[in-house]
């Protein structure tokens, strides 16, 4: 039985992943400061024994023995990062300093969760890990791009300087289950708004383009990649290739929902990545054959039901 911290683990993707790890028999630490997470995501899982929950802010250090870390605290929604911008950068910085610390003490192997982001807004489509990408070192998206590429940094240089076993994978837009309603990132928003029976807010033209992941495949990446090889550190992409505009994504939603909603059209925020779509290669081929299995129309169905109940309950 392996010891397994998780920060951030009452977010939406942490939440997730510690319940799987759990199943696999593995005793979960679950480390949140509760900024967006919450514990009503992982409250079912406190009756199991193997299962703890620890209120903390990885700008602190913090003691424990483990086997292995996944470095998940950050605000990911853009709403939410933006709202305290230093404090998003403290979080990928310190944290990942706190983590990596942790990580050369314990010899654990130490996964980040690093983000598409570090490819800003890209000149080169789809991006491979080679990209180096297109960053706004000032802009409004900087404290969360320029946090997460400063923590793949200290990454490596902890890897290269003090031999920590470490793993990077670069995480496209995720969506599903247990996201909260007022996320501010559009798979939600857009659904919220068509079971309200309220227009969907299209920011721009709509022509923008993401790669939508539903959060089972990205947990698989995950887990996938903490069992590779010590040799191979990343970074890899973890990401859906299947590509949509805007308008495309809302449509779809509309559809599946049959709600009477219409698009509304509102500025776009600064700076948004014009385009976004994983090159896989890499993960394909290091992990195992892993790739996406949920295309995005069935991921959409399982993350609407979802928001149908919260929503009626509510
Ligand atoms: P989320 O906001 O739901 O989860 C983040 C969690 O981190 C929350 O529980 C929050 O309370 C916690 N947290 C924030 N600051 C903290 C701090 N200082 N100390 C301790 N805990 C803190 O977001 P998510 O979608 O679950 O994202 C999880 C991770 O994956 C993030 O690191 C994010 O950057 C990365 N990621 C996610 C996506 C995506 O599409 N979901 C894409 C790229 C990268
Ligand atoms: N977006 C939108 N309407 C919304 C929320 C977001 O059109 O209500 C757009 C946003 O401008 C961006 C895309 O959807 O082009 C994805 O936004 P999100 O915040 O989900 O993630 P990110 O921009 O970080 O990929």
């Amino acid at each position: 039985m392996k010891r397994i911290l998780v920060t951030g683990g009452a977010g939406f993707v942490g939440s997730h992943l510690c319940e799987y790890l759990l199943s696999q028999g593995n005793e979960v630490v679950c480390l949140d400061n509760y900024f967006t997470g919450k514990k009503e995501k992982i409250i079912h899982l406190l009756d199991n024994p193997y299962f703890e929950l620890v209120r903390h802010d990885v700008t602190m250090p913090y003691y424990i023995e483990v086997d292995e870390i996944y470095n998940l605290a950050c605000p990911a929604s853009p709403v939410h990062y933006q709202y305290n911008p230093i404090k998003t950068i403290k979080t990928s910085v310190m944290g990942a300093i706190n983590m990596l610390g942790l990580a050369k003490r314990t010899k654990a192997k130490i996964l980040q969760a690093s983000t598409s982001e570090v490819y800003g807004d890209p000149e080169l489509h789809p991006q491979p890990e080679s990209y180096w990408g297109h960053v706004n070192p000032i802009g409004i998206r900087s404290c969360y791009d320029e946090g997460k590429r400063c923590a793949e940094s200290l990454f490596v240089n902890y890897h290269q300087q003090n031999n920590v076993r470490i793993k990077i994978i670069r995480i496209f837009n995720t969506y599903g289950p247990k996201m909260e309603p007022d996320d501010g990132r559009v798979v939600s928003n857009f659904i919220v708004q068509a079971l309200k029976g309220e227009d969907l807010t299209i920011f721009g033209n709509g022509l923008q383009t993401r790669s939508f992941q539903y959060v089972s495949d990205l947990v698989e990446g995950m887990v996938r990649m903490m069992a590779t090889e010590d040799s191979f550190t990343g970074p890899v992409n973890i990401g859906n290739p299947g590509e949509f505009t805007m308008i495309e994504l809302a449509n779809l939603v509309i559809d599946i929902t049959g709600s009477k909603s219409k698009l509304i059209y509102r500025p776009l925020p600064q700076d948004d990545p014009t385009q976004r779509q994983p090159d896989i290669s890499l993960a394909k081929e290091k992990l195992g054959g892993w790739e996406p299995k949920v295309p995005l129309r069935e991921g959409l169905t399982r993350t609407i039901e979802y928001f149908d109940k919260l929503l009626s309950v509510s």
